[in-house]
Order: C-alpha cells, then sequence, then structure tokens
C-alpha cells in the first residue's frame, strides 16, 4: 500500500523529530502535524532553566515556519484533535474539519499531574510542563520571595536550582525518603541533596503537605508533621499523566499510557504513539516508559523507520541529562544496578567535582552518571550498551582514560 497521508497529533519533540525522520527517509507523500499549542514545536529541556533564567539568549525552537515549509509540512497550530475515527482513518479536529490518514502518530505527551488542594488557592500556586508556565515563572522567581516546591524530582531540583540563583528562599518538598528517587541511585540522590542545602536550598524529606490556604498574598502550607510554611509562591512537580484520552476514546490499548511494540504500533497497526504518551510492551512482557527527550526522539525514528519499511533502531540503554547548581548530571543505563564505584572524587574542597559513578550487576557495568564529565558519555554508553566486565582496579584509576578501555 502507498502511503500518501501520515497525520502526527503533538508537536512536541516526538511530533517534530518523526517529520525529519520521515523526509530522511525519503517519505514523498503529505505531512500534517496538529498541535493545540499556539507554537511552532520547540524544545522542553530549557524550560526550567535556561527558559527561566536567560530567556533572551535561549532558542527553544525546533523547527521554524521556514523548515516546516520546506519539509513540505501542513503545520495546524492552536487546534485540538476532537477525536480519532478509526473506521474512516481520519482524525476530527475541534473545529470539525476532518484529515484522512494513511499512517497516524499520537505524540501527545503528558500534563502535570494535579495536586487540587493547591489548585483550588488559584493564586500564587504554578507547574511547569509549556513555555506559558516557564514564562509565567520569570516574575515570580525574584530575590528574596519565599518559594516552596512540591515534589523533589527532576522538576523540583532543576526549580530549586534556578530559583536559588536569582536569590529565592527555596523550600522543597519530597514525599518519599529522597530527591530524584526515581531515576537515580541513593549514592547521587544523597549527594545531590546535600549540594542543595549546600546552596541554601531546605530539602525536606519524607514530607508531604496536609492543607494550605491563602492569606492575603502568603500561601500557608501545613505539612502533615504540623510544621507550617509561608510561601510568596508555591510551584509542584509531582509527575504527569500522559495525556491518552484520544486513544482510550479510539478503543485503542491503554493501561495509563499507550501501549506500543518496539516499532512504536499501538494495538491499531496503522496508528502509532511517541514520546512520553506511550508505553512500551517489552519481549518479556514487561512494560517501560521513559519519560526522556532521547525516547522521544526514538520512538519517532522507530516509528518513521516502521513506516518507511527501514531496519528497526538497534537496542540501547536509556540515556538522559539534568543540570543543576551548575553541574550537568548525565545518567545511562538502568539505575537499580546492585552496587555503585565511584571514579574520581566527588567533592573536592566542599565543591562539586566532576567525576563517575559506574552501577555494577553481576560484575558488568549496566548503568553510568556522569558529572560534569559530559564527554564521557560516548565511552560510558559503549560500556553499558555492551556490559563491559567491570575491574575495580582498572575503571577506578583515573590516570587511565575510558576511551582506552576497549
Ligand atoms: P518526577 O520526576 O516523577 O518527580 C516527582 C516527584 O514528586 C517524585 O519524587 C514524587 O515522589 C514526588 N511527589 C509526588 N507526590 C508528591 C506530593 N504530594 N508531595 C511531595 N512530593 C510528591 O516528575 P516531575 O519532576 O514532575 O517531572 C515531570 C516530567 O518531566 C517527568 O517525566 C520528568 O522526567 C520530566 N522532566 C525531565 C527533566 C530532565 O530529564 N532533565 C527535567 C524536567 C522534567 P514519589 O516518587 O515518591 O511519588
Amino acid at each position: 500500500m502507498s502511503i500518501k497521508s501520515i497525520v502526527i497529533i503533538g508537536a512536541g519533540q516526538a511530533g517534530a523529530n518523526a517529520i525529519l525522520q520521515l523526509r530522511a527517509l525519503q517519505y514523498q507523500g503529505q505531512v500534517t502535524l496538529i498541535g493545540d499549542e499556539v507554537h511552532l514545536p520547540y524544545e522542553r529541556p530549557p524550560l526550567s532553566k535556561d527558559a527561566i533564567l536567560d530567556p533572551e539568549n535561549t532558542k527553544l525552537e525546533i523547527l521554524s515556519a521556514q523548515k516546516l515549509q520546506d519539509l513540505g509540512v501542513r503545520h495546524i497550530a492552536g487546534q485540538a484533535v476532537r477525536l480519532i475515527d478509526r473506521e474512516a482513518k481520519q482524525v476530527v479536529l475541534a473545529n470539525d474539519e476532518r484529515i484522512t490518514y494513511d499512517k497516524l502518530l499520537i505524540a501527545t505527551g503528558g500534563a502535570a499531574r494535579r495536586l487540587p488542594a493547591l489548585d483550588a488557592l488559584a493564586q500564587h500556586v504554578y507547574t511547569l510542563r509549556n513555555l506559558e508556565d516557564a514564562q509565567a515563572l520569570i516574575p515570580v522567581l525574584q530575590p528574596g520571595r519565599r518559594i516552596v516546591l512540591v515534589g523533589g524530582g527532576v522538576i523540583g531540583l532543576e526549580l530549586a536550582s534556578s530559583a536559588q540563583f536569582r536569590g529565592c528562599q527555596v523550600t522543597v518538598l519530597e514525599a518519599g525518603p529522597r530527591v530524584m528517587g526515581r531515576c537515580a541511585p541513593q549514592l547521587l540522590t544523597d549527594f545531590m541533596a546535600q549540594q542543595h542545602r549546600q546552596h541554601g536550598v531546605n530539602i525536606l524529606l519524607n514530607t508531604q503537605m496536609a492543607s494550605c490556604q491563602l492569606e492575603g498574598d502568603i500561601v500557608k502550607i501545613e505539612l502533615q508533621n504540623g510544621q507550617v510554611l509561608e510561601a510568596d509562591a508555591v510551584v509542584y512537580g509531582i509527575g504527569i499523566v500522559a495525556n491518552a484520552q484520544l486513544a482510550t476514546d479510539a478503543g485503542l490499548e491503554v493501561d495509563a499510557a499507550i501501549i506500543v511494540n518496539e516499532f512504536a504500533q499501538t494495538s491499531d497497526p496503522d496508528i502509532y504513539a511517541a514520546g512520553d504518551v506511550a508505553k512500551q510492551r517489552l519481549a518479556d512482557g514487561q512494560m517501560q516508559r521513559i519519560e526522556s527527550w532521547e525516547n522521544a526522539n526514538r520512538q519517532a525514528e522507530s516509528f518513521a523507520r516502521h513506516v518507511m519499511g527501514a531496519d528497526a533502531l538497534t537496542e540501547q540503554a536509556p540515556w538522559f541529562w539534568t543540570d543543576q547548581l551548575g553541574a550537568n548530571f548525565q545518567f545511562v543505563g538502568a539505575m537499580d544496578a546492585e552496587q555503585w564505584y565511584v571514579r574520581g572524587e566527588m567533592e573536592s574542597s566542599g565543591v562539586l567535582s566532576n567525576f563517575i559513578l559506574f552501577g555494577v550487576s553481576n560484575g558488568l557495568i549496566t548503568a553510568a552518571i556522569a558529572v560534569n564529565a559530559a564527554r564521557e558519555m560516548r565511552h560510558l554508553k559503549k560500556m553499558v550498551n555492551t556490559a563491559q566486565a567491570f575491574e575495580l582496579e582498572k575503571h577506578l584509576d583515573c590516570s587511565l582514560a575510558l576511551k582506552s578501555m576497549f
């Protein structure tokens, strides 16, 4: 069957990369990109960092209007898709326009998980997911302001870093026993919490809000231990909810997120899903949902390759990064390794240093973290992807270059 029309719902990272990959693979047919945001596709990683700290000099755009035109894409911005009509193979927009597809990609991402008690205050409460959210925070994060961040995940810590950099008094409330507990090992998360505290960020672990109220311009937060915090603004980042309603309504297989196979294909062979909205069923039946920039790009590429009949991507250990307190942290592999080993010094004279952590399971390197050592990532990815045998004296000897270990 010749493919004449590909429709992509969602103009984020996955949607934009799908277009680039399709055209790189010589797809000549129509492409329609539909986004409910009014913007051209833009990068989200800077939203918690440079988009707040240095908005004028931060480039977010992934595809310019000119580039979309050059790629022959019809971009429908500021329009939500109302439903997917699988029988007619059409998507129906909010304005009732119908667009026919041969292949459809759902790349609708996720939305901030809501905390209704905070939302009910209506003022001085923020979340961070899109460009408008980041822009709204710029005037809020002023020197001396008391900012309470609910959730000590990547959003919470990146915003803590940005807010303290702007001179705010920052408190992080984390429900679990450690920050970034979902995506990093304890050795590192304890270190990160300590670094934030050294920068003046008040990190409260095992802490949850019991109630909140607005008194004039001040948000009063009562914690479950009875303590009361006062804040000029509260920002919460307690995870995301996949924007999977369209798929659910269309009768696709959904379990909180849209279930896909290794080709990003849903339970309907003509419909694919990529990025934060997708959850991959692995060969052993386990489900894997990776909420990262790289995964959005890879799943979008898997979609394009499958549609175009190109070879599938080879499997790779997941990779992501975060920038906090002026330091760059990069992670590759599964973060639940049995043992962690440090190469280098985590701190030198009280200052965060550059170092590497090796995650080792059954004697093999299954994960690695590079802190202020981005250039080593290439070698670390190779070690993890080939599950190199860990040799303590060799791998931890800083006089031996990682690139010499193959
Ligand atoms: P997240 O990374 O899942 O972290 C949410 C944190 O909030 C978790 O530690 C969670 O603890 C905690 N939490 C949940 N409910 C809470 C409550 N009521 N009070 C206090 N703490 C609570 O999610 P996120 O930080 O909101 O980020 C959203 C998404 O953006 C994620 O997909 C993330 O990967 C992505 N993102 C990525 C980057 C990056 O890669 N650099 C940067 C920003 C955002 P439990 O785990 O115990 O529930």
